[in-house]
């Protein structure tokens, strides 16, 4: 008998992310289409089915199973077993209901903004759907800010309470429809409803106004809902949005007096704020938009993008009130990430599209505390009764040297697996202080939570703590030890301190630096252990804590011999008054100033700032080093460039000097005008090289006192910055490090900078590894840790095991 006529039957399971994805249908199509039978279910570790038929057929069904798989899908694991042929099968191929139970290793997809079929339904006065917020269908939709736990099924999210209509139903249970087993399906007759409420009417409602099954409420009702809420910003008012991840902030971008209202209320004084815009046209004659860049804001994650706006824009696009980004020339932008945005927005002029929180809260998600916490900020409310479970901000991404860079990993990539370089114990690691996110790693895998916030507030604290236990149970990790940061000061560190004591697991401290390094090399698939001979880890960055105690971010970390170490650093200089000098900049240049024995007169703008009597202060602080803390950090050295220049004496946000400094930059002729390169002080031994600044800052002050203008001194000195990244990365190959360089820490979110230094760094015959997975800033923090602490725990384990 021909072998491939016999008949067969293969298990085969797959973990990764193949829940919600559609994947259960696309099995159903391809084995009813090669005539086999049998089934397929989800169970809590990803799908698992039976087929049965001819050899041929399931070996047909088995070929590129996992590659053909539909768009959301990302298969991880897949095995094949031979299991007897079952005589008595019945015919066909079944989905079978959801198992429970097992230990979870399937992965939680993100939330995908609306696919362009979904878009089309939304659009056409002849479907049932149009007009109806809640589209959704196993393309996109929401899904991580509504799972409560897995298996992912209706039953475990926030759409539990909408029990389906005979029309959903039928669409939900047939394996050829688009919408088999989506499991946020609704329609205006059976799902979630809009309402508006007016702040000046007195309490907000925060359930819905009407009555369960009243159509009228989800469907022209929503229409009136939201023609009210767009007819309030087109008269300037302030609106807050219920969206996917939380609530926005909205308002007229193009009204300086809307914006101001917004600022003024949030509390925002400097920060730019994110715009939407409803199609890449508009977002085309406010900024400059890239092939690539336009890939990415019609992208399923629809992030805010960071686009560049031609200083002297011409022609008849809007134009955004300068307060949305003042002082700089990039701007944050964003196409609408929900059908509801979609329908806000629809014939708007761009609309300011901020989270929705007090300045430096998280975003708001629960209904009853968004309408207490926002009321005083907002003219308005557009509601709706889809329980928000996971609060997720918008992710901000930027397009440095053709790729993407994260700068804030949020809707739409978290919580997204990242693939390590091997197995380890499971830990939670929990960040640093700032753009907190935390992360989990088990097997081999790493889950990165969603942007958390910084962590300053009781209420940032509460998001950690839920974020933490939410991602523990949804991903089924027990901890081993926790990681934090080895700052004595941070709150995350003493979050993770409690956490340990109530589990009973140790707390490990890792170094800031090394925690970005070993970052870089996780999400390019090595560890510490496996890097690049003699990988070259250039760590510029704000605020890092030394092994040494002092405070650093100019660092040249080298991997060898599965260590990483500090062999050349920024020769360091005084912070006078340590965070005082971080709000104030001009105070940072005056402590550069007086560590290069330079003069600072008052007619430089970086002292002109201050009262003569703050500078008499701070001169007498600095002559008798009172209350100064030493740094070698490269941020601190661009906010002092900046204050010198007088670009930001005093800052109202993180990196605002140093964003200034390259905007400044980056609307002038490479490199400007010859800014003196840095000195590197001759090393003995092993010492770490010294990398001296100061001749850099003697010719910043020289070009300053010669009327060079400040846009060819800024770009001077980023030129000098690069200089001295390649001269420090070959004279540590020169002693033996390798050929491989990454470049990681907030300072690498300067995209002008980056793309210098890859330019310089391949002429130097370097290969350079970036980010494109998790930011460069401390939101990629945890990653690090996470790595770096299984190395730890792995270390302790013979000891454990073996108390002899
Ligand atoms: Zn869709
Ligand atoms: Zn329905
Ligand atoms: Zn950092």
């Amino acid at each position: 008998m021909n072998a491939a006529a016999e008949t067969v039957r293969r298990r085969v399971a797959l973990s990764g992310v193949v829940q919600g994805v559609g994947f259960r249908p696309f099995v159903w199509r391809r084995a009813t289409r090669l005539g086999l039978a049998g089934w397929v279910e989800n169970d809590a570790a990803g799908v698992v089915l039976e087929v049965q038929g001819n050899g041929a057929a399931v070996a047909a069904f088995l070929d590129d199973l996992a590659s053909s798989a539909p768009p959301l899908a990302s298969v991880g694991r897949i095995d094949v077993r031979v299991v007897p042929v079952d005589p008595a099968a019945p015919e066909g191929f079944a989905i079978l209901a959801t198992a429970v139970g097992g230990r979870a290793t399937v992965h939680v997809p993100p939330d995908i903004a609306p696919c362009p079929v979904c878009l089309a339904e939304l659009a056409d006065p002849g479907d049932r759907r149009h007009g109806y917020p809640f589209v959704n269908c196993t393309d996109c939709g929401p899904r991580f800010t509504i799972i409560e736990s897995l298996p992912y099924d209706r039953d475990r999210t926030s759409m539990r309470g909408f029990a389906m209509c005979p029309r959903c139903a039928a669409e939900y249970h047939d394996p050829a429809d688009r919408r088999f087993h989506a499991e946020p399906v609704a329609c205006p007759a059976c799902g979630p409803v809009t309402w508006y409420a007016d702040v000046a009417a007195g309490p907000i409602p925060v359930s819905r106004p009407t009555p369960r099954r009243d159509a009228a409420a989800a469907g022209p009702g929503a229409a009136a809902a939201i023609e009210t809420a767009r007819e309030q910003l087109r008269r300037g008012g302030v609106v807050a949005i219920k969206g996917v991840g939380g609530y926005h902030l909205a308002c007229d971008a193009t009204s300086a007096a809307a914006v101001k209202r917004l600022r003024d209320r949030k509390g925002r004084v400097g920060k730019p704020l994110a715009v939407m815009v409803t199609d890449v046209g508009t977002a085309s004659r406010i900024a400059t938009v890239s092939p690539q860049e336009r890939t990415l804001l019609e992208g399923r994650e629809r992030p805010v993008v960071l686009l560049r706006r031609p200083s002297h824009r011409s022609g008849d696009g809007p134009r955004l009130a300068d307060a949305v980004a003042p002082g700089l020339d990039v701007v944050g932008v964003m196409l609408p990430p929900s059908p509801l945005h979609q329908l806000l927005g629809a014939g708007l002029p761009p609309l300011v599209m901020t989270s929705g929180n007090l300045a430096e809260e998280p975003i708001a998600h629960v209904d009853a505390d968004a309408a207490t916490r926002l009321a005083p900020l907002v003219d308005a409310f557009l509601l709706h009764d889809r329980p928000i479970h996971v609060p997720c901000d918008d992710s901000v991404v930027r397009c440095i040297a053709g790729s993407v860079t994260p700068i804030r990993r949020a809707r739409g990539y978290a919580p997204l697996p990242i693939r390590l370089a091997g197995g380890g114990p499971a830990v939670l690691a929990v960040g640093g202080e700032l753009k907190a996110a935390i992360c989990v790693a088990r097997d081999d895998m790493a889950i990165v939570g969603q942007h958390v916030g910084d962590v300053a507030s009781l209420e940032t604290l509460d998001a950690l703590d839920r974020t933490a236990d939410h991602l523990l149970r949804l991903f089924d990790v027990v901890p081993e030890a926790v990681v934090a940061d080895l700052h004595p000061g941070y709150l995350s560190a003493e979050w993770a301190g409690r956490f340990a004591a109530s589990r009973g697991i140790p707390l490990l401290r890792v170094q800031h630096h090394e925690a970005h390094a070993a970052a870089l090399l996780a999400e390019h698939g090595y560890s510490i252990a496996t890097a690049p001979g003699g990988f070259i880890a250039v760590c510029l960055d704000g605020t890092g804590f030394g092994r040494d105690g002092t405070i650093q971010g100019g660092e040249f970390l080298v991997a060898s011999g599965g260590m990483l170490q500090r062999r050349a650093h920024l020769r360091p200089f005084p912070l006078p008054g340590g965070d005082a000098a971080i709000r104030h900049p001009w105070r940072t240049a005056c402590g550069v100033l007086h560590a290069a024995g330079l003069d600072w007169p008052d007619e430089l703008p970086a002292t002109a700032a201050a009262s003569s009597a703050d500078r008499e202060l701070l001169r007498r602080q600095l002559d008798r080093d009172v209350n100064c803390v030493a740094t070698s950090s490269m941020g601190r050295l661009f906010d002092a460039v900046a204050a010198v220049l007088g670009l930001a004496p005093s800052v109202t946000y993180e990196a605002e000097a140093a964003l200034k400094l390259e905007c400044l930059a980056a609307g002038c002729a490479w490199p400007g005008v010859t800014i003196a390169p840095y000195a590197c002080a001759a090393a003995t031994g092993n010492a770490p090289l010294v990398v001296d600044w100061r001749p850099t800052i003697a010719s910043v002050v020289a070009a300053l006192r010669a009327v060079v203008p400040a846009a060819e001194i800024a770009a001077g000195f980023h030129a000098a910055t690069v200089r001295m990244i390649v001269d420090t990365c070959t004279r540590l190959r020169d002693r033996g490090a390798g050929t491989v360089v990454g470049l990681t820490g907030g300072v690498f979110q300067n995209a002008l900078l980056v793309e210098r230094s890859l330019d310089a760094l391949h002429a130097a015959g370097f290969e350079v590894l970036t980010h494109h997975v998790v930011p460069p800033n401390d939101g990629g923090l945890a990653l690090g840790q996470a790595v770096l602490g299984r190395t730890l725990v792995a270390r302790e384990r013979p000891a454990l095991a073996d108390p002899a």
